[in-house]
Parts: structure tokens; C-alpha cells; sequence
């Protein structure tokens, strides 16, 4: 099986003819089914928990995440997708997920989540300490903190996410590489902490190709000392393009599933209303 459960519609709109590229791109990659994703700053029901959590003061990280907040989203309600993802299963095979960002009030997102009936649920780690890490409009903050420090906060925001108990996928691990600030020092504690937290919670890896295509560190995420610690603690994985555009779908998703197997993985997981089984890749 060939799965793709990681992609976006934002760029565009819930208009069946511009979401037809995402299921055109899959049939031409010999994909079996995808998932969408969308971000959970898509929807206004999230909307508060980012005012709640990000930077949002006259620094210069503030100002730009001001905007941002503004530009292109909470446009449509659940309802809204739910409504969307059941029209396109009339002639898709096609899951619906949703990728969280880590909120500090876990409490508010099961509230929010708990009305749905998502096939899966991606969580992942886009801010720390309130700061959208992987946007380059603000890539100068990296100067002002250690990559001891953003190691530690990372692992510690990825502990937290996983306590909730609320996700079935950790989405691309330790893409903090994404801007290529490498580590001269020994990561493994951190990598560890990720990884026992994950299993913990019972939580699979997303082996994501964004971070190939779309970031100056041109890897496939995680990187290889993460896969092997995902080894180690038995975490199992889906396999994903992160395409926010249709011709996305899908890309390097070969390369992805022959990464996960030069660790040794054999299987991937398929979802349904949040049951997993593991399905031979390939
Ligand atoms: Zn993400
Ligand atoms: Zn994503």
C-alpha cells in the first residue's frame, strides 16, 4: 500500500474542482488512498487558543505573527469540512484528518475535537514559546536562542502534546533541522525523551517529505537519528507528502517509504475512525 495522510487544501478553497489536482496527483503517483490534514488554524473554533498562546506583542516575532494570524485562515468551520470531505467521498476514497498545533490548553482542544469523528488526528509542534519556528519571514529569532535550548523546549512541547492523549501521529519529528541549525552537540536525550513520550501515548511517527522539498535542510523528517530511536521504542509510522498544493500530493512519497524501510520498517498505518492497522508499504 502507498498512503499519503498529510496535506493541506488551504491555498485554495473547498471547490471540488480545485481539490480534483490533489486526487489526480495521487492517481499518477499509484497512491492506494490519501488523507487530508488541514491545519487546525483553518478553522475559528481554534482561533482563540492561538491568541491564547502566540507571541503577539510589538517584537519583531509579534508583528509578523500578528499578520499571519490575519492572512488566509480560520475561513471555514468543521462543519464546513466535514460537510466538503463528504461530498468528495461520493467519489474519492479519501480520510479526514486534521493536524493540531501544540496548545498549551489541551483541555479546549478535546472539547473542540471531541464533536468529530476524524479518522485520525495528527498533532504537531509548530511554535515554541509562542514562536512560529519554521516560518523563514522570522528565521532571525534562531540567532537569539542556544539549539540546546530549542532542543529542550521542543522536546518538552512534544512531551506535553503526547500527555494530552488526544493524537494518533506526531507530525514530522524534529523538524526544528528544517533551517539547517545542526547540533554540535550529543541530541540523543531529547530524541529519547520524543520518542518514549510517543510511545507512551501510543503514537506513530509521520515520515514526513515537506521538510525535502520544501526547506533549505532538503531531508525527509525525521531525520535518520530519530528513525533509529523510533526503532528502538517500536513506534510505528504513516508516510507523507505535507503537499499544500495539488501537484504535491504524493511527491517523494517513494523515497519516504524506501527511508522507512532502510530502518527495517516493513508497514505503515491505515486509519478509520481513529482504529489503525498496520498495512504493508510499498
Ligand atoms: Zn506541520
Ligand atoms: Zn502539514
Amino acid at each position: 500500500m502507498k498512503l499519503d495522510y498529510h496535506m493541506h487544501f488551504e491555498y485554495g478553497s473547498y471547490d471540488e474542482s480545485w481539490v480534483e489536482g490533489f486526487f489526480t496527483a495521487a492517481k499518477e503517483r499509484g497512491l492506494d488512498e490519501i488523507g487530508i490534514s488541514e491545519h487546525s488554524h483553518t478553522f475559528p473554533e481554534f482561533e482563540p487558543l492561538y491568541y491564547a498562546d502566540l507571541v503577539l506583542d510589538d517584537s519583531f516575532i509579534g508583528e509578523f505573527q500578528k499578520k499571519w494570524l490575519k492572512k488566509n485562515k480560520f475561513k471555514y468551520t468543521l462543519d464546513d469540512y466535514f460537510a466538503f470531505m463528504e461530498k468528495l467521498r461520493k467519489h474519492h476514497t479519501v480520510k479526514t484528518g486534521i493536524e493540531v498545533c501544540n496548545f498549551q490548553d489541551q483541555e479546549k482542544v478535546r472539547d473542540i475535537l471531541k464533536g468529530y469523528d476524524f479518522d485520525y488526528v495528527i498533532g504537531s509542534i509548530h511554535f515554541l514559546r509562542g514562536w512560529a519556528y519554521d516560518s523563514s519571514e522570522i528565521k532571525a529569532e534562531w540567532e537569539r536562542h542556544s539549539l540546546e535550548e530549542i532542543y529542550d523546549w521542543y522536546a518538552e512541547e512534544a512531551e506535553k502534546l503526547c500527555e494530552a492523549g488526544l493524537y494518533d501521529v506526531l507530525g514530522h519529528p524534529f523538524n526544528i533541522r528544517l533551517f539547517k541549525y545542526l547540533p554540535d552537540f550529543d541530541v540523543t536525550p531529547y530524541l529519547e525523551r520524543v520518542a518514549k513520550a510517543m510511545a507512551k501515548a501510543h503514537m506513530a511517527v509521520d515520515v514526513n517529505t515537506g521538510t525535502y522539498y520544501r526547506y533549505p535542510i532538503q531531508e525527509i523528517s525525521p531525520y535518520p537519528d530519530f528513525m533509529r530511536m523510533a526503532v528502538k521504542y517500536d513506534l510505528p509510522i504513516i508516510t507523507s507528502s505535507d503537499a499544500h498544493k495539488p501537484e504535491d500530493c504524493g511527491r517523494h512519497i517513494d523515497d519516504a517509504i524506501a527511508y522507512a524501510k532502510e530502518f527495517g520498517y516493513k508497514e505503515c498505518l491505515q486509519f478509520e475512525h481513529r482504529r489503525a492497522s498496520a498495512v504493508l508499504m510499498g
